[in-house]
């Protein structure tokens, strides 16, 4: 008789629940059987795109932590029927499974031989021996993902750009440093350093690309929570990485005014601005990090439209989308889609669109429509 394996599963009993807000990092509220109840949220990420009001959240009980308000640890939320693994404290639990399993490409046949390693003042996960090399290797779990691509990392991590140097550093000698990414999406074909996000970490990506191995691999939860053995190494597009991943493209300004008011915009007079967020979409094909450094700062000569509204507004966010080619027009096209008003002639005197500045009454960052623009011009425009 062949032996199945049995599913491998993290958690014991689980509560399902659905997610209402996150008022800070580590905490979430969400609805469970009509109750409000406070889960705790293992993982820093931005995690803006998966945690939207009435999704699906996955929560597990555990006692013991007296600091804590809460029993109850928010583990994984669904998207698209998929759970996606929030819960980064037990990743590594899962892929000593793969591991053992020679379930991970590249690293079939190698050995654990310690965990939790320090390194200069860096730790890594696992030092592994395959034959009589070792390996260094460090886990990133990924959960920014878009229909085919997924991206690492979805908020700027210095100590990430760190390990990769440091990974890279290591494989000398007959040694060889490694990164496991882990894509809690199984239909993710394609992985990039998300370069939108953080430039550096994505520069380091394409140094280290000779020296390490980078393995992003994608695997798949049930809607239990428990594993499926299948899992897929993904491709790694590195011309089109080398060609985007520069300083340069468009970006998204987010801000918010708190009174609505007449206020003067150069050739446009005065238009009466409503109370809400305005969205307002630029480019800058040099020094696009300047550019959203100086919108981000009151003190400065008014130059553009935006420069008089932004000194009567609240900075809210800056959102960037790096591209080659110049897309601010694209974007401002699919957010006349979605947005509820606009002021026209705002910002758009150099091209043939109505606007560029778009309005609505809540923060776009929370509205699905708005995160799914996001992701198709950071992600799923690839290939496209
Ligand atoms: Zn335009």
């Amino acid at each position: 008789m062949v032996q199945q394996d049995p599913s491998f599963r993290l958690f014991g009993r689980i509560w399902r629940a659905t997610f209402i807000s996150r008022p800070n990092r580590f905490l979430i509220y969400c609805n469970l059987n009509g109750r409000t109840v406070p889960a705790f949220l293992p993982n820093p990420g931005r995690l803006q795109e998966l945690l939207i009001s009435g999704r699906r959240v996955y929560l597990i009980r555990e006692d013991g932590f007296r600091r804590r308000k809460t029993h109850f640890t928010a583990v994984a939320v669904l998207r698209n029927g998929v759970p996606i693994m929030l819960h980064t404290h037990r990743t590594n639990a899962m892929v000593k499974y793969l591991l053992q399993r020679d379930r991970i490409p590249g690293l079939e046949g190698a050995r654990i031989i310690r965990s939790e390693v320090l390194m200069g003042r860096n730790r890594f996960d696992f030092l592994l021996r395959k034959g009589k090399k070792e390996i260094l290797l460090e886990v990133k779990s990924c959960t920014l993902v878009g229909q085919r691509v997924a991206m690492f990392p979805d908020a700027i991590t210095e100590r990430g750009t760190r390990h990769l140097r440091t990974l890279a550093a290591f494989s000398e000698h007959g040694k060889k440093g490694a990164v496991l990414f882990i894509v809690h999406w199984p239909f993710a074909e394609f992985f990039m350093p998300d370069y939108h996000t953080d430039l550096n970490f994505s520069k380091a990506f394409l140094d280290v690309r000779h020296k390490i191995k980078i393995i992003p691999l994608s695997i798949r939860w049930q809607e239990d929570l428990s594993l499926l053995p299948e899992t897929r190494r993904l491709q790694i597009p590195w011309g089109y990485i080398e060609k985007e991943a520069r300083d340069q493209g468009s970006y998204l300004l987010i801000l918010e005014l708190r009174r609505g008011r007449k206020i003067s915009i150069g050739k446009l007079g005065d238009p009466f601005f409503k109370k809400g967020f305005y969205v307002y979409v630029g480019s800058a094909m040099a020094h696009l990090t300047k550019r959203i450094e100086r919108h981000r700062h009151l003190r400065k000569r008014h130059h553009w439209h935006i420069d008089q509204l932004r000194a009567q507004t609240d900075f809210i966010s800056a959102l960037v989308i790096r591209s080659s080619t110049r897309l601010e027009c694209e974007i401002a096209e699919r957010l006349s889609k979605i947005c509820e008003w606009t002021i026209p002639g705002f910002g758009s005197s150099d091209c043939a669109c109505p606007t560029h500045l778009f309005a609505m009454s809540e923060n776009p960052i929370h509205s699905e429509n708005f995160q799914n623009l996001l992701q198709y011009f950071r992600m799923d425009r690839f290939g496209q």
